[in-house]
């Protein structure tokens, strides 16, 4: 609870950002205060780690995920697999589709970077919509995973994004 307190003060809000009516909460605000960015950590790896069953694989999502999946995959001791935007990741990769507030985008795994029925925790920096989390949840089942759960730092709790994600969603801290 002390070490969320930590993250939280140290996360910035940017109103009208990326543009007006948007308040844009920075987590790297939390990367450039090391106690923070220790604290914020110490609980991924918590909560990853009293998770049953354990987590084969952390699949962690472009861009901001990448910070984060790491440190929990490297801790489990267990494999870290991308999920990109199109056209970032060489060979042959399986796409999904998903709804942006205004047009979409497209999120790529590469083959064989996860194996049929194993459990896999996906992290990300912040649920909004909840349309992100819900594209990689459908790459990992139609790669023949289950996903365990759903790790991310922010919720923007109002936007109701945990309805439409088809796994359980974790997350540190709400806005
Ligand atoms: P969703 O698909 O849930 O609407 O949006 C979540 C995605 O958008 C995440 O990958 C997240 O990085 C990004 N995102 C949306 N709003 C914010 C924000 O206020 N701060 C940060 N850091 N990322 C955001």
């Amino acid at each position: 609870e002390e070490k969320i307190n930590i993250v939280k003060a140290a996360i910035t809000s940017h109103p009208d950002f990326p543009k007006k009516g948007v308040i844009f909460r920075d987590i790297f605000g939390a990367l450039l205060q090391p106690a923070a960015f220790a604290a914020l950590r110490d609980v991924l790896v918590a909560h990853a780690r009293q998770l049953s069953p354990r987590p084969d694989a952390v699949v962690a999502l472009d861009a901001r995920g990448f910070l984060f999946g790491p440190l929990i995959a490297l801790e489990l001791g267990v494999p870290l697999v991308p999920v990109r935007k199109r056209g970032k990741l060489p060979g042959a990769v399986r796409s999904v589709q998903y709804q942006l507030e205004y047009g979409q985008d497209t999120f790529e795994m590469q083959d064989g970077s996860i194996s049929k029925g194993q459990n896999v925790l996906i992290v990300d920096d912040l649920l909004a919509t909840g349309g992100t989390m819900s594209a990689a949840c459908q790459l990992v089942s139609e790669a023949g995973g289950t996903v365990l759960g759903c790790l991310v730092i922010i919720e923007l709790a109002e936007l109701g994004g945990r309805q439409k994600v088809p796994a359980p969603v974790t997350t540190l801290l709400e806005f």
